[in-house]
C-alpha cells in the first residue's frame, strides 16, 4: 500500500470531474478524498502503487469532455492515513477565486436525446442541461461557481432535481444550472405589441418565423433576431429595420447536412462547426448567390447550441438568419425589458424566458485555417478560458484599442482576454467595457499592478487606462499599436527574442504621430524598430476617407500621375490636397486596399468597416500568378508603378477578378522582398503575421508559403484574433516584460 498526494490544475470544477474521479477510484479500489482548491482539485489517495500510478497516468485521457487538465502534480509516500472509503469534501465558501471558469457549452448528445424523448420528464424542456453542457460564464454573478451565485439562484430545485444533483452516479451530479419544467425557468412569447400570447411559446414563434416575420429569440449570451433565410424579402426587411444595408448576416442551420446544401464544408470545418463551442464558421458558398445574406463568397454559419434553438428549428426549418439584436453599434441586447422596449418596430414577436443573462457574450466567429480555428471574434464558447503563457505574468491589465475593443487581465501564467465588446464609440459600449473589466477582476481575483494601453490618446480605452492608473497610482505604459499586434502573435506562438513583424491593418497611431498600418517591424517584447512600410497615402478629409474610399483612389491616381478627370469631386479634392487641408497621411494597408478597390470599380463608398478590402478579396480570381511591378526603395513600397499598371490594365479591359488577384500577388511579393532585405541586415528569420489584413484568406493562403519558400519561419495567430481584438494580448506581454525590468519607473515611447 502507498499514499499519494495529487494536485490537478485546470478547468475541473462544474464539469463532472468529481463523479468521474469517484468512478475511477472505485474501479481501482482506492481510498481517500477529493476537495476543490483555488487552482483546481486536490486529492489524497491510498492503494496499490500500480493502481495509483494507473489512476494518474490515465487521468488526462479519461477525464470528462469539458475538463481541461493543465497539469497534474503528485508525490508518493509510505506514510499511510488508512482512509475508510472515498469522500468528496465540500468546498467552503471562502473564495476559491483562482479557479478557471468554464465557457458556455452547447447542449450535449445525452441531453438532446432526453429533449426528444416523450417519456422523459424533461421532454421538450428548453433549459435542459447537465455537467457536460449548458450555460456557465453567461449566468455567473460571482465565484465560487455554485448555483447561489448564478442566475439560477431564483429557481430552487424540486425534490427530483435535488436528488439527481446529490447523486454521484447521476450525470447531473453537482450540475449547478440543473432544473426541470417543475422548478426551472420557462419561455414565453409576446407579440409586436408586447402582449403575452397564450399557447405554446415555441410553436407561436415558429409559426411567425415560417410566415416570414422577424422574431427576437433570447439565447445564451444575448438576444438574436431570427427570420427565414430562404426568402430575400424577409432578409431585406430585416436589413431595413435594423439599418444594416450590406453587412453580411450569420446563419444558423439545423444541422451540418442543411449547411452543406449551401456551403462547401471540409472535414476540419465540420469538426469545428460541430464542436461544443459552436462558433460561427465562415464557409465558402457552394455557388454564388444568397446575396441577401452575404455579398461576398462566404457565409457565416453556426449550428444550434441551446435546447431552445433545437426546438425552434423543429423538423421543418433548415436555416435561419440569426443576427445579434442591437441598435446602431451598441452592445447586444440581453435583458427582457430592454429588448421589448428597444426592439419595438424591429421584431414582430419575442421568444423570451425568465433565466437572466448575467454576462453578455456574442457568438464567436472564425475561419478554419490549417485545421484550426482562426478567430475573427473569440467570444462565446471560448471566453473566459485563458491564454496560457510560459511565464509568470503577475497581475496586469491591458486595455486594447478602440475598434473591436478588448482587454486582457493576467495572473500567474494565464492571460484572460475578454469576450466581444464592440467598437468603443458610444457610451453603452464603454460602459460594458468598464463593467466587464471589473467583472473579470472579481471572477479571477485580480488587482492590476500596472496598466497598458494604446499610444493613441483619444481612444476611450486609453482615457480609461489613464484615469485608472492615476486613481490607483500604478504605472501606465502606452504601447504602439502595431508593436502590440506583433507581440500578440509572438505570445500566441510562445516566441521570445526578436522577430520580423509584417503588421497590416487599417490604422494605428505611429511613433511619428501619423497613422500606420502597412508596417514591417523588427524587435520583440522589449521594443521595436520600424523596418519598412508602404508609401504614405494622403487621406482627403481624414476619417471620411475610410468610408468614402473613392477619395483614397483619387489621391493614389493623382500621386501616380494617372487620369483623375472622371472622378466625382475631383476639383474639390485637388484643392484640399493643394492647400493640405485635413489631409493626414497614412501607411495603412487597409487604405491601399480601399484605393485599389475603388480604382477598379468594386466599391466607392463603404457601409461597414473593411468592406472595400473584403469585396476585393471576394472578386479575385484563382489561378492568377501575374504581378505588377514591385518598386521598393529603402524598404518603402512605392505603389505608384503598380497603380499605373492597374490603370493600363483597366484601359485594356482586364477584369476586376484578374486585377484584384494581381494586386494581392504584388503585395505578397513585396512583403517577401522586404523581409529578405531585413534578414540580410539583421539576420532575423522568424516572421509574425498580424493585423486585420490577415483575415484576408487570399493573402493568408499565399504569403506564408511564399515566405517559407524563401527560408523564413512564419507564425500566424492561433488562440486570439489577428485584428484589434487580439491586440491586448500583445500589450500585456510587453507590459509584463517592461514592468518586470523597470517596475514602477516604466517609461513610454
Ligand atoms: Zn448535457
Ligand atoms: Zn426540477
Ligand atoms: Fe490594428
Amino acid at each position: 500500500m502507498e499514499h499519494a498526494d495529487l494536485k490537478v490544475h485546470g478547468i475541473v470544477q462544474g464539469v463532472g470531474f468529481r463523479p468521474f474521479i469517484h468512478k475511477q477510484v472505485r474501479f481501482l479500489k482506492l481510498t481517500g478524498f477529493i476537495k476543490n482548491t483555488s487552482s483546481g482539485v486536490e486529492l489524497e489517495l491510498e492503494g496499490e502503487k500500480k493502481d495509483l500510478q494507473e489512476f494518474i497516468n490515465t487521468l488526462p485521457e479519461r477525464a470528462p469532455k469539458l475538463a481541461v487538465i493543465e497539469k497534474v502534480e503528485y508525490s508518493f509516500s509510505d506514510k499511510l492515513k488508512n482512509f475508510k472509503g472515498f469522500e468528496i469534501k465540500q468546498s467552503k465558501t471562502e473564495a476559491f477565486r483562482n479557479t478557471l471558469i468554464s465557457p458556455d457549452i452547447c447542449i450535449c448528445e445525452d441531453c438532446l436525446r432526453e429533449l426528444r424523448d416523450p417519456f422523459d420528464r424533461r421532454y421538450r424542456y428548453p433549459f435542459i442541461n447537465c455537467t457536460n453542457c449548458g450555460p456557465r460564464f453567461t449566468i455567473i454573478k460571482d465565484v465560487p461557481y455554485d448555483r447561489a451565485k448564478t442566475s439560477m439562484s431564483a429557481f430552487p430545485m424540486c425534490d427530483a432535481c435535488d436528488r439527481e444533483y446529490h447523486d454521484i452516479e447521476n450525470r447531473r451530479y453537482h450540475a449547478q444550472p440543473d432544473c426541470c419544467p417543475d422548478c426551472g425557468p420557462h419561455v414565453f412569447f409576446m407579440d409586436a405589441e408586447v402582449r403575452e400570447v397564450p399557447g405554446d411559446a415555441i410553436e407561436n414563434a415558429r409559426k411567425l418565423i415560417k410566415n416570414g416575420f422577424i422574431v427576437a429569440v433570447k439565447g445564451l449570451g444575448g438576444i438574436h433576431l431570427a427570420c427565414r433565410a430562404d426568402t430575400p424579402e424577409t432578409a431585406l426587411e430585416l436589413r431595413h429595420r435594423k439599418q444594416r444595408d450590406e453587412k453580411p448576416f450569420a446563419l444558423m442551420c439545423r444541422d451540418t447536412e442543411s449547411a452543406e446544401k449551401i456551403c462547401d464544408i471540409s472535414d476540419d470545418e465540420r469538426r469545428i462547426l460541430e464542436s461544443p463551442q459552436r462558433p460561427i464558421v465562415l464557409l465558402q458558398k457552394k455557388e454564388k448567390g444568397l446575396w441577401h445574406i452575404s455579398e461576398n463568397n462566404s457565409v457565416g454559419v453556426m449550428l444550434p447550441y441551446t435546447p431552445l434553438h433545437y426546438l425552434l428549428f423543429g423538423e421543418d426549418i433548415e436555416a435561419l438568419i440569426m443576427t445579434s439584436a442591437n441598435i446602431s453599434d451598441t452592445p447586444i441586447l440581453y435583458d427582457n425589458i430592454q429588448a421589448l422596449e428597444k426592439l419595438r418596430g424591429i421584431a414582430d414577436g419575442f421568444l423570451l424566458h425568465n433565466r437572466d443573462i448575467r454576462t453578455r457574450c456574442d457568438d464567436s466567429l472564425c475561419r478554419v485555417y490549417e485545421g484550426r480555428e482562426y478567430f475573427i471574434r473569440r467570444s462565446r464558447g471560448y471566453v473566459p478560458f485563458p491564454i496560457k503563457r510560459e511565464k509568470n505574468m503577475g497581475m496586469l491589465l491591458a486595455c486594447g484599442a478602440e475598434q473591436k475593443a478588448s482587454f486582457s487581465l493576467s495572473k500567474d501564467d494565464y492571460v484572460f482576454p475578454c469576450q466581444h465588446i464592440g467598437d468603443l464609440k458610444n457610451l453603452e459600449t464603454l460602459s460594458l467595457y468598464e463593467t466587464q473589466i471589473s467583472h473579470f477582476e472579481r471572477l479571477f481575483d485580480i488587482v492590476p499592478k500596472a496598466i497598458a494601453c494604446d499610444l493613441h490618446p483619444d481612444y476611450m480605452s486609453s482615457e480609461y487606462a489613464e484615469k485608472r492608473a492615476k486613481a490607483e497610482n500604478i504605472p501606465l505604459l502606452k504601447i504602439q499599436h502595431h508593436h502590440a499586434h506583433m507581440t500578440s502573435c509572438m505570445a500566441d506562438n510562445f516566441l521570445s527574442g526578436d522577430v520580423i513583424g509584417i503588421i497590416w491593418d487599417g490604422t494605428g497611431l505611429g511613433t511619428d504621430g501619423t497613422s500606420w498600418g502597412g508596417e514591417f517591424l523588427t524587435g520583440g517584447f522589449e521594443g521595436f524598430e520600424r523596418a519598412g512600410h508602404i508609401r504614405p497615402i494622403k487621406l482627403i478629409g481624414g476619417d471620411k476617407a475610410a468610408e468614402e474610399i473613392s477619395r483614397t483612389a483619387f489621391y493614389m491616381l493623382k500621386d501616380s500621375g494617372c487620369d483623375t478627370e472622371s472622378t466625382e469631386n475631383s476639383e474639390l479634392y485637388s484643392r484640399m490636397l493643394e492647400a493640405d487641408i485635413n489631409c493626414p497621411v497614412s501607411t495603412g494597408m487597409g487604405r491601399l486596399f480601399d484605393g485599389v478597390a475603388s480604382i477598379i470599380g468594386i466599391k466607392s463608398t463603404c457601409s461597414y468597416e473593411g468592406q472595400g478590402a473584403i469585396l476585393l478579396e471576394a472578386a479575385a480570381a484563382e489561378g492568377i500568378t501575374d504581378i505588377y511591378t514591385v518598386s521598393i526603395k529603402d524598404k518603402v513600397f512605392d505603389w505608384r508603378n503598380m497603380v499605373r499598371e492597374i490603370c493600363s490594365d483597366l484601359q485594356h479591359s482586364a477584369g476586376k477578378d484578374v486585377i484584384s488577384a494581381k494586386f494581392m500577388n504584388t503585395i505578397i511579393h513585396m512583403a517577401v522582398l522586404i523581409c529578405r532585405n531585413i534578414r540580410e541586415e539583421k539576420g532575423l528569420n522568424r516572421v509574425c503575421l498580424s493585423g486585420g489584413t490577415f483575415q484576408n484568406m487570399y493573402i493568408l493562403r499565399r504569403l506564408p508559403k511564399a515566405l517559407e519558400e524563401s527560408g523564413f519561419e512564419v507564425y500566424t495567430h492561433r488562440r486570439v484574433s489577428c485584428n484589434d481584438e487580439g491586440l491586448s494580448l500583445g500589450q500585456i506581454a510587453i507590459l509584463n516584460e517592461v514592468y518586470n525590468v523597470s517596475g514602477n519607473s516604466i517609461k513610454n515611447y
